[in-house]
């Protein structure tokens, strides 16, 4: 059985502080890795074996503008193109670079994509969605290419001690919020209807940590149009756990020509 967490009474730092004050000190500590975190679903073998969890820091702003259409609009302009036509060809340069950002799996976060392809090459962006292939396999598999960046304050944090460990737990999901931008790591993460057996093997074994149930107070998704032929189980909306703290969802629903953004509270 279990152990209770040791009351640390002969820690000044435990003990002395309020609890408004340690929470401070652990927020300054997640900040250090980012306050958005993506959560990304992949693996190597065929039909999901080895499927893992990954975090992400995130590196995209959110804004309700959308600025790379902007900057699609602005190029139209510049190379005189009528709306409804394509914009075609080679040159200039931008064309290629916002293609591929208008292509690219992280949707509105393709500028996390970008630094996933400067630190793991170009399979972070390759495919169709973000719970592809994991990178790591793709590269060189170096020891320091692995799926936990080499230092993260969570681990040693949590670690610490039972009475720190739960801290920490309550603090990390309610001071970070979550991103998922592919039904696929959606619904692991969050749960799923009754499986096909074929299914079982590629979701059966992933369940969120069950703090995020308890703590987390905001998540964002960023989805296709067309997220309904995506489902695997059905709706997903009836399959969300019902947790006792309200949370603040944002929902980005683009595609290629960016349609259109939508949030919700
Ligand atoms: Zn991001
Ligand atoms: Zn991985």
């Amino acid at each position: 059985m279990a152990s209770a967490a040791n009351p640390q009474h002969q820690s000044n730092l435990l003990t002395r502080l309020p609890r408004e004050i340690l929470d401070q000190i652990y927020l300054e500590i997640w900040r250090i890795c980012g306050l958005c975190q993506h959560i990304l679903l992949h693996g190597n073998g065929p039909a999901g074996k080895d499927n893992h969890f990954r975090r992400w820091q995130c590196c995209t702003e959110y804004r309700v503008d959308d600025t790379l259409q902007a900057d699609v609009e602005k190029l139209r302009a510049r190379l005189d193109v009528p709306l409804g036509t394509d914009i075609q060809g080679a040159q200039p340069p931008e064309i290629g670079l916002y293609c591929r950002r208008l292509m690219s799996p992280w949707r509105d976060h393709w500028p996390c994509g970008e630094r996933a392809t400067q630190e793991h090459g170009i399979e972070a962006i390759s495919g169709y969605s973000t719970s592809d292939r994991c990178w790591k396999t793709w590269r060189d598999n170096r020891p320091d290419d692995m799926h936990v960046p080499s230092w993260s304050p969570y681990l040693p944090m949590l670690l610490t001690c039972k009475l720190v460990s739960a801290h920490c737990l309550k603090s990390i999901y309610e001071s970070i919020t979550l991103i998922f931008i592919d039904l696929k790591s959606i619904q692991a993460w969050f749960g799923h209807r009754q499986l096909r057996a074929e299914w079982k093997i590629v979701f059966g074994e992933h369940v969120a940590p069950p703090a995020f149930h308890k703590y987390a107070r905001s998540f964002e998704l960023s989805l296709d149009p067309d997220l309904g032929g995506s489902f695997i189980c059905g709706n997903i909306i009836r399959t969300f756990p019902r947790p006792n703290i309200p949370m603040t969802v944002t929902i980005f629903i683009g595609y290629i020509y960016r349609a259109s953004r939508v949030s919700a509270q």
